[in-house]
């Protein structure tokens, strides 16, 4: 047996954590917004959807910071599609078009499964391809959204409003339930930064900071 009492007694400089000591919060704060280089970390899954402009690639995919007072904080469930749109500047893309050029992609991937496979080579090369990433905020009022749709669709169960809700329900449901569109719009703490958690103005619920990427950048 190791008896403590041979251990040293040289002090250390433990006594003013102790006594400011508070149990760790369940969640850190998010890195505010702002521009991060970052890496793909991990695809979580990818699917194909019939769209408007024929079947396209949907991927959700977890990225982590590289470098700065964040590293290797995880930025994930991004949501990345190949669904076209056209930019301010005229230009056409998508934003998983921004993420294969941003990512170092040399070859235009021409079909799904050209963008499927740019993903997984841009994620295999993992912290060896850093690209940026534009983060922002945005808070959902989840109560509000199912409020929101079990109205819209008559429903006893949210299960079952989700089961019947178009797409006119949903866009009602996400308009009745963002509650923050960006950073700036949260509580501000004294040091300047923001507060991550607020107090839904309709329904008392908590609302929570949720992290997004809003683009892509070599
Ligand atoms: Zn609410």
């Amino acid at each position: 047996m190791t008896d403590a009492m041979n251990f040293s007694d040289e002090q250390l400089d433990t006594q003013q954590s102790f006594d400011d000591w508070e149990p760790a919060p369940e969640f850190a704060p998010p890195p505010p917004a702002g521009t991060y280089h970052m890496y793909l970390d991990k695809i979580r899954d990818m699917a194909e959807k019939q769209t408007k402009q024929g079947l396209r690639l949907f991927a959700t995919l977890d990225f982590r910071i590289q470098g700065g007072e964040y590293d290797t904080r995880a930025v994930n469930f991004q949501r990345v599609n190949n669904v076209t749109f056209n930019r301010r500047d005229g230009k056409a893309t998508s934003f998983m078009m921004d993420l294969v050029k941003s990512g170092g992609i040399q070859q235009a991937p021409t079909s799904n499964k050209a963008f499927a496979l740019a993903l997984q080579s841009i994620a295999d090369r993992g912290p060896g391809t850093p690209f940026q990433g534009q983060l922002d905020w945005e808070g959902v009022c989840g109560v509000c959204r199912d409020k929101f749709l079990m109205n819209a669709t008559q429903s006893g169960t949210i299960e079952e409003a989700k089961q019947a809700a178009t797409k006119e329900d949903w866009d009602g449901a996400r308009k009745a339930s963002v509650k923050a569109k960006n950073y700036r719009a949260f509580p501000i703490n004294a040091n300047g930064s923001r507060k991550d958690i607020f107090t839904c103005p309709d329904c008392g619920e908590e609302v929570r900071a949720q992290v997004q990427i809003k683009r892509f950048i070599p």
